[in-house]
């Protein structure tokens, strides 16, 4: 038996299943999540590079890889000034295809390759899709993605398109473009790798591993993170719980979960007591504009369990925030991923944070996705000058 040996378990009626069958629920509808026969590691055993580094904390062997994880963790010593906290900024656009998805789609595809699979699918607001196809460039398989038509970044999809996706447009919002995918992936035999797939989440819990590394085995106090389809925050209390029941970790931090305004189910249900879906979402941040994310079940545990919280912050918080990053610490990132700043900023104020914490905001993807937002923004400032102009300069220095 290979010490990684693991099989999928409900969290709701703890039924088990095996991992070799293709299985995304439990027959009572529930959630799966990937257990281990024993998990066992210590610091030694984290050696080479990147996701794989934790590979004896990991369901498949890797198959697949484009060098993902080992990601910057950024001390930001301008912004946090004024604040009372000690920040550091865990930035996931420094991975190969610019988002924290190719930690999910390094395993998760992985996977698919072990299962002998050679075709397989996602929804997605963009990154998933840009990820999972240069993934599945690499391994030469087949990829179809659902986008919902028009609300996609044009950098994502232009990632898409140019590792070769079967790409469809869907006439709707994402949640729509997930129950589509689910159909396609159950009628035609194609593996499904959005973040309902618990061997992706095992990917991504890596980013919770290596943070506590880098920060030598000190954890902060709390991390913030956006949540979209809430897989990632799940993925990351797993990986925070994983580390205390090694031994590695006393006592893990509170997971703040940030959502648009306009896309809050998740924010909702903690302060409601109850979960309920968003029709139409909205927001300008369109990698977390979705209104019935799939994996609000093990989101709204973690959130819980962690003893952390969650909160809304508005389009214009988050357009500023992104500024903010950009301005005083050199880090663009994708508007989504500023919504942890921007939630940050409205915790400090709050009181929910306290002074003297120590803080990680994760910033999930990389600026250049989405330009759009920020040339509308800036380009009146620009000013168009001719050669003989250059005098005139000499005024604005
Ligand atoms: C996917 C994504 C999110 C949301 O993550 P979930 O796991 O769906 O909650 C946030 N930001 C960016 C940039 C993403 O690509
Ligand atoms: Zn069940």
């Amino acid at each position: 038996m290979s010490p990684n040996s693991n099989f999928l378990r409900c969290i709701k009626c703890e039924k088990e299943y095996s991992s070799d069958e293709v299985r995304y629920r439990c027959d009572c509808g529930g959630l799966l999540e990937v257990r281990y026969d024993s998990l066992r590691a210590t610091k030694k055993d984290f050696t080479g590079s990147g996701v794989w580094r934790y590979k004896k904390l990991l369901p498949v062997d890797c198959r697949v890889t484009l060098n993902e994880g080992d990601t910057g963790l950024y001390r930001c010593e301008n912004l946090e000034k004024g604040f009372g906290v000690k920040l550091w900024v865990k930035n996931e656009g420094d991975n190969p295809t610019g988002s924290f998805k190719d930690r999910g789609m390094t395993v998760g595809v992985s996977k698919a390759i072990q299962l002998g699979l050679d075709k397989v699918a996602c929804a997605s607001t963009g990154n998933t899709s840009a990820s999972l196809s240069a993934y599945c460039a690499k391994s030469n398989m087949k990829t179809f993605v659902f986008i919902p038509s028009g609300k996609i970044a044009y950098g994502k999809l232009a990632q898409a398109m140019v590792h070769g996706a079967r790409i469809y447009s869907i006439k709707g919002n994402f949640d729509l473009a997930l129950e589509m995918v689910n159909d396609f992936c159950a009628k035609h035999g194609v593996y499904w790798l959005n973040s309902i797939n618990p061997f992706r989440l095992e990917g991504q819990k890596t980013i919770a591993y290596e943070v506590i590394e880098q920060l030598s085995f000190k954890p902060p106090d709390y991390i913030v993170l956006p949540v979209g389809n809430a897989g990632n925050i799940s993925a990351v209390w797993k990986g925070l719980v994983e580390f205390r029941d090694l031994g590695l970790l006393d006592e893990p931090p509170k997971l703040i979960g940030i959502q648009a305004e306009g896309a809050a189910p998740i924010v909702n249900a903690i302060r409601d007591g109850h979960f309920s879906p968003v029709e139409n979402p909205s927001t300008a941040a369109t990698a977390i504009r979705i209104g019935n994310p799939v994996n609000a079940e093990k989101a709204i545990r973690a959130i819980r369990e962690s003893g952390g919280s969650a909160e809304t912050v508005t389009d214009e918080e988050i357009l500023k925030a992104q500024r903010v990053l950009a301005q005083k610490e050199g880090l663009f990132v994708e508007p989504a991923s500023a919504a942890s700043v921007a939630g940050l900023l409205k915790c400090i104020e709050s009181g929910k944070i306290e002074e003297g914490s120590r803080v990680i905001c994760i910033t999930t993807g990389h600026g250049l996705k989405d330009p759009d937002i920020v040339v509308e923004r800036f380009k009146g400032e620009m000013v168009e000058i001719e050669k003989r102009e250059l005098e005139i300069l000499a005024q604005e220095i």
